[in-house]
C-alpha cells in the first residue's frame, strides 16, 4: 500500500512501467509550449508523488467491479496532470529546455533570518 511508503524517497518499482507503458502512450503531445514533460521525472519528488497517486488510483479502479473511467479521468488525471505538465505551475516547469529538478521549498534561508 502506497501510504505505508510515504514520503517516497524514490519512485516505487512499479511506477516506471505505469508511467512509460500506460500513462504516456495515451497522452497526446501538445504543440503548445504550455505543456512540459520531463524524461527525468524520477528526479522530481513532487512528480513522483503525484504519479504514484495516479497509479494507485488507476490500480484501485481496475480492481473495482463498477469502475468508472470517467471518474478516474475527472477526479484523478484531470486534477493531477496540470500540476505535472503545465509550463507555469507544473512540477516540470523548469525543464522546458533541459532537466532542472530545482530546489525544494525550505532549502533556502528566508531573507533576514
Ligand atoms: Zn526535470
Amino acid at each position: 500500500m502506497l501510504s505505508e511508503r510515504l514520503p517516497l524517497t524514490e519512485a516505487p518499482d512499479e511506477l516506471p512501467e505505469f508511467v512509460d507503458g500506460v500513462l504516456l502512450p495515451y497522452l497526446t503531445p501538445s504543440e503548445s509550449n504550455r505543456v512540459v514533460w520531463c524524461t527525468e521525472w524520477r528526479d522530481h519528488p513532487d512528480a513522483v508523488h503525484r504519479l504514484a497517486a495516479i497509479h494507485e488510483e488507476w490500480a484501485t479502479m481496475l480492481g473495482e467491479e463498477d469502475a468508472s473511467l470517467h471518474l478516474f479521468l475527472r477526479d484523478v488525471l484531470d486534477y493531477h496532470l496540470p500540476l505535472l505538465i503545465d509550463s507555469e505551475k507544473g512540477a516540470f516547469r523548469r525543464c522546458g529546455g533541459s532537466h532542472d529538478a530545482g530546489r525544494q521549498l525550505g532549502s533556502e534561508k528566508r531573507a533576514g533570518r
